[in-house]
């Protein structure tokens, strides 16, 4: 599942490619992705330039003729964008075709199809936006009024745990609190500031929210690095715009020594919310 650093790796990539180019044509090769696609979607895309390609949370926005209409883009769970050229036939599981003036082509590959797309006029009125909390970072191509709203921080969090009793780790996942975290990043921030997964919100002592602030910011910018670092590398060779490799502290490591230096635990795996969380019992504590 694409996470913010991969979506915000796609998005660099499609602004260095798509920005002043024109759609010189659009093709659906189904009605449906997660949802169907709006009416007369490649009509309406057919002529527009694109202008800047923008983040949401884990939205893609590509502005068009100058902001006048986006194309929004949702890679769900599986979904790539990927970029060639004109010789390149569809493969499996591309369900778009949109032709560049430049010559370069987008195939957009999903196989499990829980991505999906539309376009809009104003990111700001759009539901699924409007319904998102703060964003878990802020990078260069985020969407204005995202930006506005400003990132997650040690008071905002703060606020938001007083008196809830939900787990933390559920707390973390509301996107409506934390746009654009996710399951992994989750794992790894409660890991590296050493709550347990499964602590209320209202038991976190206060002055844990300001390193947890700083975690989540720090691990998403780490692999925003690496994932910029290694753009070539992320390009597979179909043009597709991969996934990158992460090496995690605690994410998928059951069984295994902690990494944390000095710490004897043995990672444990549990589900939460239909979701596994990894935690160390040893330096992980549980309020
Ligand atoms: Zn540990």
């Amino acid at each position: 599942m694409p996470e913010l650093p991969e979506v915000e790796t796609v998005r660099i990539s499609l602004a260095e490619q798509l920005c002043g180019q024109r759609i010189a044509r659009a093709e659906t090769y189904r009605a449906d992705l997660r949802f169907a696609f709006p009416e007369n979607f490649s009509e309406r895309l057919a002529g527009a330039t694109v202008d800047a390609v923008y983040r949401w949370s884990k939205y893609l926005l590509l502005s068009l003729n100058n902001g006048t209409f986006y194309w929004l883009i949702h890679l769900g769970m599986s979904g790539q964008c990927r970029l060639v050229t004109k010789q390149d036939m569809p493969e499996k599981h591309d369900h778009l075709q949109v032709d560049f003036s430049n010559g370069v082509r987008l195939y957009y590959r999903d196989p499990r199809r829980f991505g999906f797309m539309d376009v809009l006029e104003k990111p700001e009125r759009y539901p699924a936006l409007t319904r998102l909390g703060r964003e878990a970072i802020l990078t260069v191509g985020t969407y204005p009024a995202a930006l506005a709203s400003g990132v997650v921080d040690a008071e905002y969090l703060r606020q938001h745990c007083a008196n809830k009793r939900t787990s933390i780790k559920q707390f973390l996942f509301d996107q409506s609190i934390i746009a654009g975290l996710g399951n992994i990043y989750i794992n790894e921030a409660l890991w590296l500031v050493g709550i347990d997964p499964r602590t209320p919100c209202h038991a976190i002592p206060h002055q844990l929210f300001t390193p947890l602030a700083t975690a989540i910011v720090e691990i998403l910018e780490k692999a925003l690095d690496s994932g910029g670092s290694s753009l070539k590398d992320f390009v597979d060779t179909d043009g597709s715009l991969g996934y990158f490799q992460h090496e995690w502290q605690v994410y998928d490591r059951a069984g295994q020594l902690c990494a944390k230096p000095a710490c004897s635990g043995e990672i444990q795996r549990l589900v939460q919310n239909n979701r596994a969380s990894f935690f160390c019992p040893a330096h992980q504590v549980r309020f």
